[in-house]
């Protein structure tokens, strides 16, 4: 009952752009719900790369900033509008504001029921697949039609979104190019189904995939790493291929030159997976696909750490020098 809800907690936000130092675990101030929304307990948060890219700048925010774009929890209060949800309900969701232990959620955003029975462990596996697990599914079905036998190139392999690339492209029969800096890391892309493997730290990108494919490049290339690998994407896409570039590891791509497509006819897209799933028809969809990979264990998401919500910093440092792989929880008080 509202009676129960603090008006203080603790949060993880930000008063300026900076490195990890600006990065603080504090009290703030539980949210007020509007009439539209509902109030979140939360149990486990995920960590995502994306809010490097706020606390550094890259995309702007408003200040102070409370980090978080995912999480699974409790409703424990919900404004007067609220029809879809009710108090008690066990739910995850995408929507800001999630490293904290209480979050204010409108109730048009992409928000997943889960039944009474829910486990921690699949409190768990949700908060592990909101962001990460639906990027791969919306972007593999939206960007370009893919036929079985494709071939794909995907960067950051080994990572959070991308073990999910991997497993639902091979599921889709495509042929999956993977890359990654240690040969660790490409071992757990082909343990998820990559089938050819480029070192990123060693070998020539463009080069192997022109081997691989017999001279001729990808159909597809999904490329979060940005600003290095931008313009060996470009060559590495074959006629009337697709360059989804929808990350910024290394940083953001430069400004390009639209005629540099025109030789192969390319598309180049710059997608956000809220753009796929924050309308109520596509979250329809795709809420159902995701619960039915998840429930079925058709994909595996590898949690490969879980921290504390005030060990963020550490999280964040790790990922960022890119320590990790899979995926990073962080469990809320
Ligand atoms: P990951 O777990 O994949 O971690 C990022 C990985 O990027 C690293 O492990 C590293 O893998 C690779 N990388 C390459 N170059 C660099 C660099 N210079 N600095 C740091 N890392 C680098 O993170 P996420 O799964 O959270 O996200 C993956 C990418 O997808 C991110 O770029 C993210 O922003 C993007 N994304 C975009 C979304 C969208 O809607 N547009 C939604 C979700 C994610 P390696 O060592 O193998 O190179």
């Amino acid at each position: 009952s509202a009676k129960t809800i603090p008006t203080i907690q603790k949060a993880v936000f930000f008063r300026e752009n900076g490195g990890p130092e600006v990065l603080k675990y504090e009290d703030y101030p539980v949210p007020k719900i509007g009439d539209n929304e509902v109030l979140v307990k939360n149990k486990y948060a995920g960590i995502n790369f994306i809010e490097a890219y706020f606390r550094k700048g890259i995309y702007p925010s408003q200040k102070p900033y409370v980090l978080g774009r995912e999480a699974s929890g409790t409703i424990v209060a919900k404004g007067k509008n609220v029809t879809k949800f009710d108090v008690n309900d066990n739910v995850a969701y995408v929507s800001p504001g999630s490293m904290a232990q209480y979050t204010s959620v409108p109730e048009k955003a992409p928000i997943a029921r889960l039944p009474a029975s829910t486990t921690d462990e699949q409190l768990r596996l949700y908060a592990a697949s909101m962001v990460q697990v639906l990027t791969a599914m919306t972007l593999i079905r939206e960007c370009h039609p893919l036929k079985k036998g494709d071939f794909v190139l995907l960067y950051a392999a080994a990572g959070g979104a991308g073990l999910a690339f991997d497993q639902l492209l091979k599921k889709a029969g495509v042929r999956v190019i993977a890359v990654a800096s240690t040969d660790e890391k490409l071992a757990l892309a082909k343990e998820n189904g990559a089938e050819f493997l480029i070192n990123g730290s060693k070998d020539d990108v463009l080069k192997k995939v022109l081997e691989i494919t017999g001279g001729e490049g990808v159909s597809v290339a999904y490329d979060s790493v940005g600003k290095d690998t931008f313009d060996t994407t470009l060559n590495a896409v074959k006629r009337k291929g697709t360059i989804v570039s929808f990350g910024n590891a290394s940083g953001p791509v430069e400004p390009v030159d639209i005629y540099r497509l025109t030789a192969k006819n390319l598309s180049l897209m710059r997608p956000s997976v809220i753009g796929y799933i924050s309308n109520e028809e596509d979250w329809k969809y795709y809420s159902g696909e995701l619960v039915k990979l998840i429930d079925s264990g058709e994909i595996n998401v590898l949690i490969s750490k879980v921290y504390p919500l005030s060990e963020y910093k550490t999280a964040t440092c790790e990922l960022e020098a890119r320590k990790t792989v899979g995926k990073l929880l962080l469990e809320i008080p």
